[in-house]
């Protein structure tokens, strides 16, 4: 407080089923607040008179289901209110969703398909407001009391954890519409590129990693079981990108696939789930309000995301700057890697880099500035079925003295091996 003058705070009074659309200054948080009324922020409720300030440059609605009056202070790129907006079919939607849980928590534990609850895939171009739809059903469900997981199988723009990963964290509240999903703890396998073409191969390995994992966790827990999960995706729909999205229905067994604003992705999908008789495939609106992100956007959107994961999100959080020798550090890559020489391959045959091959890395200057992920693999042949725990950033390799520094969130061991030294993975979501 004390910033903000009495000139730059203005009220607006939303009628019932609108929102007011924001996106906050490039350089500057906003404050708001809630002054009468009932208003949510992409499913999660305000609460009343508080003020909230919103990171710079953060795109998001006040939406309000019987009228409200929110006031704001500081400047916005942009303002303005809507009452066209798809959230009635968007809640019509949790309200089937909530009736499936709570037939499935009614019936007996013992029946693994009846007590089983929704499974939503939420699919669509970029910038359709899938991670947004995906969060305003996440957030009623939370605040019905279930225990949904929220699944982001989004390499570019994923809302769990730092780009190039997918990760599964079940939501017990609604969630903060200024601290987004909550970082403790989420399950998350490192794929080490933002787009899935790099290695086909290993984001299907890794997708069902994840599914199994997840499928493990639901048999011990009738709660999450019953709650079932929300499964955001990539905007990749086109080529390898739709048979992607098979993949990940499948793999995950969906049973209820939500496609944002898009007819020909949808009656596809329709036509190729009709013999899978339990899928239902439903299409929604887009909103209006979804901003549209360039590729240049996309890119700083990933840095920001790094740079939270070390700094925080208003720069609260100090990471630990450590060092350790060289040979403390098991650093390998998935993919690529030397290929199998020419003699050793039938007669015109090319030879092919093995996608989930781990290949061991020299540490050398290569890795400065780069992301490393830090392995629960206890030896290297676990690596590609091993969630990871964190990351850590290379900020100095001192090849002289052997002796690698690098940035972590917190201080304490790094997980490690049979033999004491952790196994990190590399590539690559980022240099400098
Ligand atoms: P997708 O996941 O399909 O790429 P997002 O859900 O991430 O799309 O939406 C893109 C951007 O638009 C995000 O920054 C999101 O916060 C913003 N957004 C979505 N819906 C609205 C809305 N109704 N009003 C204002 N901004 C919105």
């Amino acid at each position: 407080g004390g910033s903000g003058s009495a000139a730059t705070i203005k009220q607006v009074k939303l009628e019932r089923e609108s929102e007011l659309r924001i996106e906050a200054s490039n350089d500057a948080p906003l404050r708001l607040r809630l002054l009468n009324g009932t208003a949510e922020i992409f499913g999660t409720e305000l609460p009343p008179e508080i003020w909230l300030s919103f990171p710079p440059r953060l795109k998001f609605a006040v939406f309000t289901w019987y009228g409200a009056t929110i006031e704001m202070d500081g400047a916005t790129e942009t303002d303005y209110t809507a009452d066209e907006t798809p959230m009635v079919s968007y809640v019509n939607v949790h309200a089937v969703l909530d009736g499936r849980r709570s037939r499935a928590k009614a019936s007996s534990p013992d029946d693994s398909e009846s007590s089983k609850g929704p499974r939503v895939i939420v699919v669509g171009p970029t910038d359709s407001g899938k991670s947004t739809l995906s969060r305003m059903l996440l957030s009623w469900a939370a605040k019905q009391g279930w225990k949904p997981t929220f699944v982001d199988l989004d390499i570019g723009q994923g809302s769990i954890t730092i780009p190039g990963c997918i990760a599964a964290t079940p939501i017990e509240m609604p969630i903060d519409p200024v601290e987004g999903i909550p970082l403790e703890m989420p399950l998350v396998y490192f794929y080490g590129h933002t787009t899935p073409s790099n290695n086909v191969e290993l984001y299907k390995v890794l997708v069902k990693e994840l599914a199994g994992m997840i499928e493990r966790q639901f048999t011990g827990n009738a709660e999450s079981r019953a709650s079932g999960m929300v499964i955001n995706t990539m905007g990749w729909i086109e080529g390898v990108g739709y048979d992607l999205l098979l993949h990940s229905i499948r793999t995950f067994k969906a049973n209820v696939v939500l496609v944002l604003g898009q007819e020909k992705l949808c009656s596809m999908l329709k036509d190729v789930l009709k013999s899978e008789p339990k899928v239902d495939v439903v299409k929604l609106q887009r909103s209006g309000g979804v901003v549209s992100r360039n590729a240049k956007v996309r890119q700083k959107a990933r840095s920001y995301r790094i740079r939270e994961y070390f700094y925080g999100l208003s720069n609260d959080l100090s990471p630990h700057s450590n060092i350790a020798n060289f040979s403390d550090l098991f650093v390998y890559r998935v993919g690529g890697g030397p290929q199998a020489p020419r003699s050793a391959l039938p007669i015109g045959a090319e030879p092919a880099a093995d996608p989930t091959r781990v290949v061991p890395v020299n540490i050398n200057r290569d890795l400065l500035h780069l992301v490393l992920a830090v392995s629960f693999a206890k030896e290297p042949d676990e690596i590609i079925s091993s969630n990871v725990a964190g990351f850590i950033y290379v900020t100095d390799i001192d090849i002289q003295r052997k002796k690698i520094t690098y940035l972590a969130p917190s201080a304490g061991e790094l997980p490690s091996n049979r033999t004491g030294q952790p196994i990190l993975l590399h590539k690559t979501v980022t240099r400098g």
